[in-house]
């Protein structure tokens, strides 16, 4: 629609498509396939669709159309498909433009199931996959090679909330003509400038900020129009991995609110950050608005926010790590994030409970780390919240 618009007019108003009724909310066209008036008319539709015709749900849907529009215009890409979930987003966007012999550089900090895609899918159809060092800018030099394809990374890692310099990094990727896919869950569709800062494909779970209310799971490829139509396109249509109507239109009207939820989101991360920091039960706090945060000048500057999630460690062991979660009265105990209610999460023992015990040492999973997603609680609250299962641990 506009170019001009601004974040949070395009998140109640882009994309937005009437049917002959004029209906004000966004419809659900809960429907697999379409009517065609002739034969003829399906005959043409199959030669070449128009922007609005539609085939078949798995290729194309009005209500699905509108969420992808309304993303890309946030993104800033030119399109976006959408996915049945964030990991079918994320294969779909390797499994679409690789091939067996291609090589690709990945950060080494990834989301569960981002790692098994990469050190296990991948491989299996002969995909060469060398791990670097995300925050570390001259690994990924060393590694990415004339003739790389693709560099993927997660843009702040799970759970210890470490950047990869976007701008860096794609500019070593596009140094040897490789594409940059960034999973930028944990920036938020919000908080990301990604296109901007160089990256071509960001890919997001829907199911977490832009649901934002923990009910449905979804993703999103956001690219150039060329990548989406020519190359991801094909691959999903074929492979099944689209997304419903349904969650499409929980989406739309999650977006709404999207912008409010996270800058509110933020707001309460920075405060319980700088609470639990004076906190003496807690040996360490991780978050990238806090002005100790190793990285807050490019936190600042890639996201201009810390970002929703608040990682700290609590004095001792996993036990008093359990003891404080099972005293939490607001904040659920759970694994998901970007929901409105605050979450805690454990990751040595559930996210992350499978690396082997020398991988979690690596990445700073120790046995005291707990991993807060906020939600939009009351902050005082929430804080009022963590000080007493703090007391309890
Ligand atoms: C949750 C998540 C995914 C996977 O998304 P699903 O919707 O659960 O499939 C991928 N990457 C990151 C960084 C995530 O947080």
């Amino acid at each position: 629609m506009s170019k001009d618009w601004k974040t949070r007019t395009q998140l109640v108003h882009e994309g937005s498509r009437r049917s002959q009724y004029g209906e004000m909310a966004e419809a659900i066209f809960l429907t697999q396939g379409f009517v065609y008036p002739t034969a003829e008319a399906a005959e043409a539709r199959f030669i070449k669709a128009g922007e609005d015709e539609f085939i078949y749900a798995r290729y194309g849907n009005p209500t699905t159309r509108m969420f992808e529009e309304r993303i890309a215009a946030l993104e800033g890409t030119e399109d976006a498909f959408a996915t049945a979930s964030g990991m079918a987003a994320v294969s779909g966007a390797l499994m679409s433009m690789l091939r067996a012999g291609d090589h690709v550089v990945s950060a080494r900090a990834l989301f569960g199931s981002c790692l098994y895609v990469l050190e296990e899918v991948l491989q299996r159809f002969g995909v060469k996959v060398t791990f670097v060092d995300g925050a570390d800018l001259e690994q990924w030099r060393k590694a990415v090679v004339p003739g790389t394809k693709a560099v993927f990374f997660e843009s702040m890692s799970n759970p210890t909330l470490e950047l990869v310099d976007i701008r860096g990094v794609s500019a070593i990727a596009h140094s040897v003509g490789a594409l940059v896919i960034c999973d930028n869950v944990f920036a938020t569709p919000v908080f990301s400038n990604a296109v901007e800062q160089g990256a071509d494909v960001v890919v997001y779970s829907t199911t977490k900020h832009v649901d934002g209310q923990g009910r449905a799971l979804g993703g999103v490829i956001c690219a150039s129009r060329e990548f989406i139509r020519k190359t991801v396109e094909p691959f999903m249509k074929h492979t099944g991995g689209s997304m419903s109507p349904f969650t499409a239109w929980m989406h739309l009207n999650g977006m709404a609110t999207l912008d409010l939820r996270c800058r509110a989101m933020a707001d309460s991360a920075l405060k319980v950050a700088e609470a639990l920091s004076a906190h003496p039960k807690v040996t360490k706090v991780i978050y990238p608005g806090l002005p100790n945060h190793p990285q807050h000048d490019l936190a600042m500057a890639q996201m201009g926010s810390g970002g929703t999630l608040v990682t700290f460690e609590i004095a001792g062991s996993k036990e008093a790590a359990f003891r404080f979660m099972n005293a939490l009265e607001i904040a659920k105990i759970s694994n998901n994030l970007g929901d409105a209610k605050t979450i805690a999460t454990h990751p040595a023992t559930t996210t992350h409970q499978r690396l082997p015990a020398e991988q979690k040492v690596a990445l700073g999973i120790t046995p005291g780390l707990i991993r807060l997603s906020l939600g939009l609680e009351d902050a005082g609250d929430l804080i009022a919240d963590l000080v007493q299962a703090l007391s309890a641990a």
